[in-house]
């Protein structure tokens, strides 16, 4: 099985979370519509997989009528970027990212490539030919303000949840406490593709062969686990709520290291 037919063998879907929240399944990765579509003011989480960019565009303009007020990343990885470019000329609108992340949305810096020594399923052995190199975002890209702010979305804020990479996002609503989690943790093994194709609901950690710093992810595991959180809309996998949610983000704030950390693996093993 190759990544080509990995892909296409996932599938696009969409669905409504809450009156103001949607979300589309991109083949593997997950992309948010938030906002009121009554009153047209919105942003756009992600941007998926490339070659969704029609479906976006198509969702967004049927459900909300205009654009969005900007595009916001949680971070850099091509399965969460795909679109940008496309999405943020058609709409004309700036494209946020945490200053942490923007080496890597500016053409300064890549990722460090997929690692296929973890995780054992196919996901991770395609890791390493999976994109990895920085996309240049150029006069689009803003650093979000320093303070958890998101602009023009004042009922959301952001927490900086670093590891899986160093600018990572994830974006909280505290009235209802509805988390956008990016990929922080997930909801699905994302490293098995029957896990992936069958969207079988678990929470894990980051993704294993794309998630260089460990200590760094448990910290933000763990920070998450102590925040009061209703819902969860992750990067990966389906949504998640109430007890199997509270629940779940515990155990593996409390079992991080033999729950999410791959055994062995070439960011373990390198910090020794
Ligand atoms: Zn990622
Ligand atoms: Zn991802």
């Amino acid at each position: 099985m190759d990544t080509h037919h990995l892909l296409i063998s996932g599938s696009i879907d969409t669905e409504v979370i809450l009156p103001d929240i949607a979300y589309m399944r991109t083949y593997i990765a997950n992309v948010c519509f938030v906002g009121d579509p009554v009153s047209g003011h919105w942003m756009l989480v992600d941007t998926g997989v490339a070659t969704c960019g029609d479906d976006i565009k198509k969702y967004a303009d049927a459900r909300f009528g205009r654009p969005p007020i900007h595009i916001l990343l949680t971070h850099g990885h091509f399965d969460h970027v795909g679109n940008v470019i496309a999405l943020a000329d058609y709409w004309d609108v700036p494209i946020y990212a945490h200053k942490n992340e923007l080496p890597f949305l500016t053409g300064q810096q890549d990722y460090p490539p997929g690692d296929s020594t973890v995780g054992g399923g196919i996901m991770a052995v395609v890791a390493p030919m999976y994109p990895h190199k920085a996309i240049d975002l150029q006069n689009r890209i803003h650093p979000l303000p320093a303070d958890g702010i998101i602009p023009e979305m004042d009922e959301w804020r952001y927490i900086l949840t670093p590891g899986h990479t160093p600018g990572h996002i994830s974006l909280l609503r505290d009235r209802d406490k509805v988390l956008i989690a990016g990929d922080a943790f997930i909801t699905v093994k994302q490293e098995s593709a029957l896990a992936v194709m069958q969207q079988e609901k678990e929470i894990h950690g980051p993704p294993t062969y794309f998630t260089p710093d460990w200590d760094t992810a448990k910290d933000s595991i763990v920070r998450l686990a102590k925040l009061p959180i209703a819902l969860a809309i992750t990067g990966h996998g389906v949504p998640m709520s109430g007890e199997e949610l509270t629940e779940g983000l515990q155990l593996l704030a409390q079992n991080f290291d033999s729950q999410a950390i791959p055994e062995q693996g070439r960011y373990v093993n390198e910090k020794e």
